[in-house]
């Protein structure tokens, strides 16, 4: 008769260390007291979803907080939803928001505990699977995908909790000699936990975020080794946690049901429980419901979505803080910082409900951002960021775009029109000649109907003659007043409203008469700015342009 050893070293031939060799291979780290060592262990799927980069900075801000590590492990298990080449986009997609794992899958292994890409440590996993089953923890189990089909429809009409589990565990109760003679006989398999648990029974486990949690005792004999040879989550997050002696398991919360699962498997194989912060979920509002940003119905899922807007990488993270910490919006304001460095992270400041996303808040200190940065760094970020079309424009006309990044940029006041880069081209483009004269051809210079045309074009010529570039705005404004008062416009809104009859219209209209000539828009940066950066030539050029369009 055939024990559990045979059995294991049956299935394990090439498998001679133990859990005890891997203690020593994988010393635990030298660190200062208090140090945590804190991980991002995504799934190359293609796509980084916001939540996974509010994690990554969470994690990444713990470790760096407290001088400890952060580290970056891929979890490339599941090879059917792999897409090839995008564990080492995830790895740039971080790197562009600053976070910076010194340590884990960098494109390559860098760290004392590699490999760092899962699907490389299948020696790892299969030790301490060989360890589980020689004591009778870990067993072959040959049921097929239909048999667990039957089975939940039996649990499911008899309203008991889907599952193998107990007696509809089958395979438990095979003898190693049985599970032997049909791994011979060329049976397809896989490797199950063997639980000990109860379901009626409550575990309690502590959770950074939420206190202590209580919940019933795993039962599950979950697969811990699929037929391709690899782990699954649950068991490759025991053994690698462990080995790479993760202090602080930051991860979200649709993870807390199976905290069972990990606590009854790193018990069993003698494996200290690492601490656990389980983080709220980014919703979004629907029709009024709250529900999970989806991959497939939301952009702004994917954290690639802020990257092609051009939203500063400092603008998401700040706002991903502030989602994070409750606190955070007040210190902001209170220390006129943005600098995520300066301010302490705690896990007892974060919300406990799924939080909502907030494009409004985003573009709020978005545009903050983008207010405090000087015009040479937004033209730098701006070109970064652009299309090649956009990248020759910005070239040829240099000047004029960072004279016009620079209207009203920095002081109290300063302007914040600009959310994100790509909002710069809509408004910096009435500089440049090619976009002005398209936009000319296309919808023309639509001044204000009331005002008759050959008002327009006195006051144009006018304005030709007298316009002076050198003086000071302020004083260049009296200059618009005057000019209107020459053609019966009210020096401000409030006399004109004051004896309408009077007056054809106010300085306002006399200003947007002058812009609508030049921009063929209603709203620009400044006027005075902007003539002055287009100069003489270009504005008179431009307002004969809209002269002769009068009819
Ligand atoms: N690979 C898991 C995921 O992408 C990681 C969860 C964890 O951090 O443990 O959800």
């Amino acid at each position: 008769m055939k024990t559990y050893e045979d059995l294991a070293n049956y299935i394990f031939p090439e498998i001679n260390e133990t859990i005890a060799d891997l203690e020593k291979k994988y010393p635990a780290r030298n660190l200062p007291e208090g140090a945590e060592v804190t991980r991002f262990a995504p799934s190359p799927t293609g796509f980084l979803h916001l939540g996974s980069l509010f994690t990554s900075l969470v994690a990444h801000k713990v470790a760096k907080d407290t001088g400890g590590v952060f580290y970056l492990r891929l979890e490339d298990t599941d090879t059917k939803r792999e897409v090839e080449g995008s564990g080492d986009e995830l790895v740039r997609q971080l790197a562009h928001f600053g976070i910076d794992p010194k340590e884990g899958y960098l494109g390559h292994d860098v760290g004392p505990y590699a490999p760092y890409k899962q699907s490389e440590r299948a020696y790892i996993y299969k030790v301490c699977i060989k360890e589980l089953m020689k004591k009778g923890r870990a067993y072959p189990c040959f049921c097929s995908a239909e048999q667990l089909e039957e089975t939940r429809q039996i649990q499911e009409a008899m309203k008991m909790i889907p599952g193998y589990y107990g007696e509809y565990a089958i395979c438990r109760t095979n003898t190693p000699d049985e599970a032997i003679a049909r791994i011979e006989a060329g049976e397809p398999y896989v490797v199950r936990f063997k639980s000990m648990g109860n379901h009626n029974n409550k575990v309690t486990f502590h959770d950074e975020v939420r206190g202590d949690i209580s919940i019933a005792e795993n039962d599950m004999d979950i697969v811990i080794l699929k037929s391709d040879g690899l782990p699954t989550y649950h068991f490759a997050h025991a053994v690698d946690d462990h080995f790479m002696h993760t202090t602080t398991v930051i991860r979200g919360e649709e993870w807390i049901s199976s905290a069972p699962i990990h606590i009854e498997l790193f018990d069993t194989l003698g494996f200290k429980l690492p601490k656990y912060a389980h983080l709220p979920v980014i919703m979004k509002l629907d029709n009024g419901n709250k529900r999970k940003l989806s991959k497939r119905k939301d952009p702004e899922a994917s954290v690639s979505h802020f990257i092609e807007e051009g939203y500063p990488r400092e603008a998401l993270l700040v706002y991903l803080m502030s989602i994070a910490n409750s606190n955070f919006e007040e210190w902001t304001a209170e220390n006129h910082s943005y600098n995520l460095d300066e301010f302490k992270f705690s896990f007892d400041k974060m919300s406990l409900d799924g939080v909502l996303f907030d494009q409004d808040k985003l573009n709020f200190f978005s545009k903050e951002i983008i207010a405090q940065m000087s015009n040479q760094e937004v033209y730098d970020r701006v070109y970064e960021w652009a299309d090649d079309e956009f990248k020759a424009k910005l070239e040829k006309y240099k000047k004029e775009s960072l004279a016009a990044l620079n209207i009203e940029r920095g002081g109290e006041k300063a302007r914040k029109d600009y959310a994100a880069y790509k909002d710069v081209y809509p408004i910096i483009s009435l500089f440049y000649k090619e976009d002005n004269e398209k936009e000319f051809n296309e919808i023309g210079c639509q001044f204000k109907p009331e005002i008759p045309g050959d008002v327009v074009k006195a006051v144009l010529e006018d304005f030709k003659k007298s316009n002076d570039y050198s003086l000071a705005n302020d004083v260049w404004f009296n200059t618009v007043k005057e000019l209107g008062a020459r053609h019966k416009f009210a020096e401000s809104g409030k006399i004109f409203k004051q004896n309408p009859e009077a007056y054809v219209g106010h300085v306002g209209d006399v200003a947007e008469i002058i812009r609508v000539a030049i921009t063929c828009r209603k709203n620009t940066p400044n006027l005075h700015d902007v003539l002055v950066i287009l100069g003489k030539d270009e504005v008179d050029r431009r307002i004969d342009r809209a002269i002769a369009s009068i009819k």
